[in-house]
C-alpha cells in the first residue's frame, strides 16, 4: 500500500525529522564500501526520511506511527557498520538514535546507558571511577553502544574478555517493540541474546547495562620482527602470557604498515610488526618476552600521553583496512577465525599460499578461554569469483570465515538464525518492518 508521508510527518509532531535528500542519502549509508560486492548491491538504496527521537518516549511514538503506516524502519547508531547493516533495503524511515545520550549510572564494574552514547564518551566517564569498557571496536570514538551491541562483535579488549556474544559481556537491555501499541521490554540474563547482534531487526534498543573492567594505564607500542611468523608467534605467546595484562595484540605482515601514513616516520618501511596495548605495570616482563622473540620497539607512548597524537588502536581491527584503502581503494578484506593451534600452522600455510594477494593481519582474541588469531586480511581484489575462491580455500582448510561481503545476517558470521531470535521477532515486529530483507529465514517464511 502507498504511504501517506505528509500525514506520517504530521503524526510525528515535535520529533526531529530530516527530509533534505542529501542528508537522508548520507544517513542511509554505512561503511559497506569496503566490499566491492556490497557496493554493487547497496549503492542505490536510500530511505525516504530520517527520524531522530530524543528519548524513549519519542522512540515509542515514532514506532507507533511507523507501525500504523506500515513503514519499514531501519535503526541507526553512528552508521559505522561494515555490512550495510543500517542501509534501508526497502526505503522507509531511518531511525537515528544518536540523541539518546544519557549515562544513567556507573557502579563499580557496571554501567547503564542509553543506546546513542558514544563508546569513547562513556569510557571517559567510567575511567574517572577506575573502570573502562571491557571491549570496543576501533571505531570507539564515533560508534554508539547500541550500534556495537546491534551489529558489532568485539575488538580492543577481546584478548582478555572474549567477544560480545560471550555470556557476561552484556547484562541487560531495554527494547521498544513494533506492535500496534509499542511496549517496552527489559531483557536480562541469556534473554539479551534475543536482541544482541540482530542488526536492529528485533526491537529498538533504548538502554543497556554493560559490565566494565578495571581501567589500567595502557602503554601503546609498536614492535618490529625479522619475519612475519616470528611476529605472529610473539602475538600468540603474549596472548598466552597470563601474567602480562594487555588489551590489544594486532600483527601486520609487510607491507601493511607502509599504508599507515601517520606512523610512517616511526615504523621502518617493509616491517612485520605488532601493534600493542600493554598495562604499564607489566612493561618489564613484556620486555623480556619481546627479547625472547627478537622484537624491537619502534614506537612507544605512555598512558599519560594517551589522548595526544595518534591512538594505536585506530590502526588495528578494521581501521587497518581503512588506512590501506585510503592509499589503495582497490583493496578489500576478509574476516577469519583461525583454529586454536599454538604453532599457527594454518596461518603460516595461508601466508605462504596467497603471498601478496592476501596480506596477513591478525587480531588475537580469547575464545572460550583459549587465545587464537582472528584475522582481517587485506585482499588485492580482482573478481568476485576469485574472492570466493579465496574464501572457500580458507573454509576447506579449517578456517572459519565471517563473510563481510553480504548484507544477509545468516551469510555473515552467523550461518543460521537462532530460533529464539526468530520467535522474539515474530512477537515484537509482527509486520516485519524492522530492517526488512536482512534475514533470509524471515523472508522465506513470509
Ligand atoms: P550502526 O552501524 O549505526 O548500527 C549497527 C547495527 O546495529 C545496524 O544493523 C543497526 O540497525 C543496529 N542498531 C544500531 N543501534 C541500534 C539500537 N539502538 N537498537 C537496535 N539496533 C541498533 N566492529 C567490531 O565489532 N569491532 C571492530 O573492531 C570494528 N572496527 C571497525 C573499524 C572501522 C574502520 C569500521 C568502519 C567499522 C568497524 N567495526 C568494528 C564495525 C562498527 O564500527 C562497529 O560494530 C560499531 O560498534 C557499530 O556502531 P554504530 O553506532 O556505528 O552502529
Amino acid at each position: 500500500r502507498s504511504i501517506d508521508w505528509d500525514s506520517l510527518v504530521a503524526a510525528l509532531g515535535e520529533i526531529e525529522i530530516i527530509r533534505d535528500p542529501v542528508q537522508v542519502a548520507r544517513l542511509s549509508k554505512d561503511y559497506y564500501s569496503y566490499s566491492p560486492l556490497l557496493r554493487a548491491d547497496l549503492d542505490d538504496k536510500v530511505a525516504d526520511l530520517v527520524v531522530r527521537p530524543a528519548n524513549e518516549a519519542e522512540v515509542m511514538k515514532a514506532a507507533a506511527v511507523c507501525v500504523q503506516h506500515r513503514v519499514p524502519v531501519t535503526i541507526r547508531g553512528a552508521g559505522t557498520g561494515n555490512y550495510g547493516q543500517c542501509v534501508p533495503l526497502r526505503g522507509g524511515v531511518v531511525l537515528d538514535l544518536t540523541k539518546l545520550q544519557a549515562v544513567k549510572w556507573v557502579k563499580p564494574g557496571m554501567a547503564r546507558v542509553e543506546a546513542g552514547v558514544k563508546l569513547a564518551a562513556l569510557d571517559k566517564q567510567t575511567r574517572e571511577m577506575g573502570w573502562e569498557i571491557r571491549m570496543a571496536p576501533s571505531t570507539y570514538r564515533t560508534a554508539t553502544i547500541g550500534g556495537f551491541i546491534g551489529g558489532g562483535s568485539g575488538g580492543i579488549g577481546s584478548i582478555t574478555y572474549g567477544q560480545l556474544r560471550d555470556r557476561g559481556n552484556l547484562l541487560a537491555l531495554r527494547v521498544v517493540t513494533m506492535e500496534d501499541e509499542p511496549q517496552v521490554i527489559e531483557l536480562r540474563g541469556d534473554d539479551v541474546y534475543k536482541v544482541a547482534h540482530a542488526w536492529g531487526t528485533n526491537g529498538i534498543i533504548t538502554e543497556l547495562e554493560i559490565p566494565l573492567g578495571p581501567a589500567y594505564p595502557w602503554t601503546e607500542l609498536v614492535a618490529t620482527f625479522p619475519d612475519f611468523m616470528t611476529a605472529a608467534r610473539f602475538g600468540q605467546a603474549l596472548g598466552d602470557a597470563d601474567g602480562i595484562v594487555k588489551k590489544l595484540i594486532c600483527i601486520c605482515a609487510a607491507p601493511i604498515s607502509d599504508y599507515f601514513a601517520a606512523l610512517r616516520t616511526m615504523i621502518p618501511v617493509g616491517s612485520h610488526c605488532a601493534l600493542l596495548m600493554v598495562a604499564e605495570p607489566c612493561l618489564e616482563p613484556f620486555g623480556e618476552l619481546l627479547k625472547e622473540f627478537g622484537g624491537t620497539i619502534c614506537y612507544q607512548k605512555s598512558a599519560q600521553e594517551s589522548g595526544k597524537g595518534v591512538a594505536i588502536g585506530e590502526f588495528t581491527w578494521n581501521h587497518t583496512t581503512l588506512h590501506a584503502r585510503s592509499v589503495d581503494p582497490s583493496l578489500t578484506y576478509l574476516q577469519t577465525l583461525f583454529p586454536a593451534d599454538k604453532d599457527l600452522k594454518l596461518v603460516e600455510h595461508m601466508y605462504h599460499h596467497f603471498g601478496d594477494e592476501v596480506m596477513m593481519h591478525l587480531e588475537f582474541i580469547r575464545v572460550n578461554g583459549v587465545v587464537l588469531p582472528a584475522a582481517l586480511q587485506l585482499v588485492r581484489y580482482t573478481t568476485a569469483d576469485r574472492l570466493y575462491e579465496i574464501i572457500h580455500y580458507h573454509e576447506d582448510n579449517g578456517a572459519f570465515i565471517a563473510n563481510p561481503h553480504t548484507y544477509i545476517i545468516e551469510d555473515g558470521g552467523r550461518k543460521v538464525m537462532d530460533p529464539a531470535q526468530m520467535q522474539f521477532k515474530a512477537m515484537v515486529d509482527p509486520y516485519g518492518l524492522l530492517n526488512p530483507g536482512k534475514i533470509r529465514a524471515w523472508e522465506q517464511q513470509q
